[in-house]
């Protein structure tokens, strides 16, 4: 069975004036969330939360904020985007498995305010072609499939 586990070892983030961490909260503008938020300690190690996977590459969360990083993981059945992480840069296209660091948590809270509960964003997708849904992205909770130690 896939599993993934808290990459930061500090659970789910609870509300804060911008929302809640936990997948389908509420967003701005009528939106919902598409993953889980693992509070971080800002420049924290992150950890692989697969047991096997391939690290992809380097993700850019938003458009007008090039210092925001975040990083792409590969495995048999999923893709796994982690938002608001430095990734290891000599982790690119290699195997990573559970654990292992593979970057250093950023401080999301300067792009709105302390208010907010420092976190690292993660969301699981299938692979295209098994359960995609025409048209947009299908999104798994990941708390369905968060377990182990
Ligand atoms: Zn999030």
């Amino acid at each position: 069975m896939f599993r993934i586990i808290d990459p930061t070892g500090q659970g789910l983030r609870e509300y804060d004036p911008w929302g809640a961490g936990w997948f389908g909260a509420e967003r701005p503008g009528g939106r919902t969330h598409t993953g889980m938020d693992f509070k971080c300690t800002p420049g924290q190690v992150v950890r692989c939360p697969v047991l096997e996977g391939v690290m992809v590459g380097t993700l850019r969360p938003y458009d007008d904020d090039d210092t925001l990083l975040g990083l792409l993981l590969r495995s048999t059945q999923f893709d796994i985007k982690m938002f608001y992480v430095d990734p290891l840069p000599e982790l690119i296209g290699n195997k990573v498995i559970a654990t292992q660091p593979v970057g250093t948590a950023q401080d999301i809270t300067r792009r709105y305010d302390i208010r907010m509960v420092p976190h690292v964003h993660l969301e699981v997708i299938p692979h295209q072609g098994s359960y995609c849904l025409e048209g947009s992205t299908l999104y798994i909770n990941p708390k369905l499939i968060l377990g182990g130690k």
